[in-house]
């Protein structure tokens, strides 16, 4: 069939949209199911998350009400979110008038975009970034500039956000553990851009999905903790990412309440609210003890040493991973590119990544492929053996 048959007429679409490929992460997993690949692509973990959290749903869906919930959230999960950044990263958050939930974190940084960025507003990305950031900035009339952060370090430097830096800067959007190049920013990098914030007043929206999953002794500093940033930054998480649970799509925001009060006019018409006994599942998990954080992030860095020791040992060069669920290595010499590189493997070896060029809208990185290392042993060991022919053959 005309594939030009399925489309709508270009003028009756907004052309963000209508010129835009479907995410990789899909597109991958596609891939993977039909040539029955290990999926070390798109990031999920393949367990089940903790018994506990999934019988608390399991609880709530029987005993709360099934109907719409507060807008804002249900009273218990806020209270829970203020509690929990409390005791995680002593910040001070008022849960009736600073916390929000929203269904993910994705619903949650569209409504922030949605909420402050007016057409002509120039918004600062750093890339390699999230794949739902340039068209959701782009959607809203914003003016994106991009800040390239350099492998293998991929630090922040001042001279990049002098360059981008202006009056017309309206928003600065940050992600923190940074998705995919496994870096952590601290208060180096994160002390550097809040002084760009502070200087030109502009907004931060901090994507803080991975703050849990840190490894090596590091601490999640967030953005919304350094000097002048509590009443300019709008922080994110997600319950998604805590508990190993990537289809429950339960988000929050943290904001001070005037930029809380027009972030919930946006989310009251894109969701309005999130499934209850989810909401009410996570308020239980949030106030779990410190051990299963500990547990959770020491579990998923011996995955990391396993994969990355497994990689090494068959020829790759693999790129240090300080969070989140995956790790980077450098296919240059392998191939021509990371697409080249990923559509390989998936087809000849049955092992799906992601390429990390598809995170970058103008630096020219294109060498770097992802794995996703939150698999048990079997699985994790499984692929390195399929990789490991790649290196035979050559
Ligand atoms: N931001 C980043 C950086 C992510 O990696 C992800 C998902 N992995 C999200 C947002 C989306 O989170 P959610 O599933 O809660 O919408
Ligand atoms: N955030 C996940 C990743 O980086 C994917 C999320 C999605 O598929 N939308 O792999």
């Amino acid at each position: 069939m005309d594939p030009a048959a399925n489309r709508i007429p270009a003028h009756t679409a907004h052309p963000v949209f209508a010129e835009l490929p479907e995410t990789v992460f899909e597109a991958m997993s596609r891939l993977a199911r039909q040539h029955s690949a290990i999926n070390l692509g798109q990031g999920f973990p393949d367990g089940q998350g903790p018994d506990d959290v999934r019988a608390a749903a399991a609880r709530a869906l029987e005993s709360v009400s099934n109907q719409y919930p507060p807008m804002m959230g249900l009273p218990s999960l806020r209270s829970a979110i203020a509690a929990h950044y409390w005791h995680h990263q002593g910040l001070d958050l008022d849960p009736e008038r600073e916390v929000m939930v929203t269904s993910g974190a994705t619903e949650a940084l569209a409504g922030a975009l949605m909420a402050l960025v007016r057409p002509g507003d120039e918004v600062v990305l750093f890339e390699p970034m999230y794949d739902a950031y340039l068209p959701l900035v782009r959607r809203t009339g914003g003016v994106p500039r991009f800040v390239t952060l350099q492998p293998p370090h991929f630090r922040i430097e001042a001279a990049a956000l002098a360059e981008v830096f202006s009056e017309r800067t309206r928003v600065v959007l940050l992600n923190n553990p940074l998705n995919p190049s496994a870096t952590v920013f601290g208060s180096d990098d994160l002390g550097l851009l809040a002084g760009f914030c502070r200087r030109f007043d502009a907004v931060a929206v901090c994507d803080e999905v991975w703050e849990h999953v840190i490894f090596d002794e590091r601490r999640h500093l967030p953005l919304m903790a350094l000097p002048g940033m509590r009443e300019r930054t709008v922080k994110i998480g997600s319950a998604g990412k805590i508990f190993s649970l990537t289809g429950w799509k339960v988000g929050f925001v943290m904001a001070a309440q005037p930029l809380m009060r027009v972030l919930s006019r946006a989310h009251q018409f894109l969701t309005f609210t999130t499934p209850p006994n989810l909401q009410e599942a996570v308020a239980y998990g949030l106030s779990k003890d410190d051990a299963y954080f500990e547990g959770m992030r020491a579990d998923l860095a011996r995955s990391r040493d396993r994969l990355a020791a497994g990689l090494s040992r068959i020829g790759f060069t693999v790129l240090p991973s300080a969070g989140t669920y995956f790790l980077t290595v450098d296919v240059a010499g392998l191939a021509d590119d990371d697409v080249t590189f990923c559509e390989r493997i998936v087809r000849e070896h049955g092992v799906a990544a992601i390429p990390v060029s598809a995170f970058y809208a103008q630096g020219n990185v294109r060498h770097l492929v992802r794995f996703c290392f939150a698999k048990t042993d079997a699985t994790l060991d499984a692929a390195v053996e399929r990789l490991a022919e790649l290196f035979r053959a050559g």
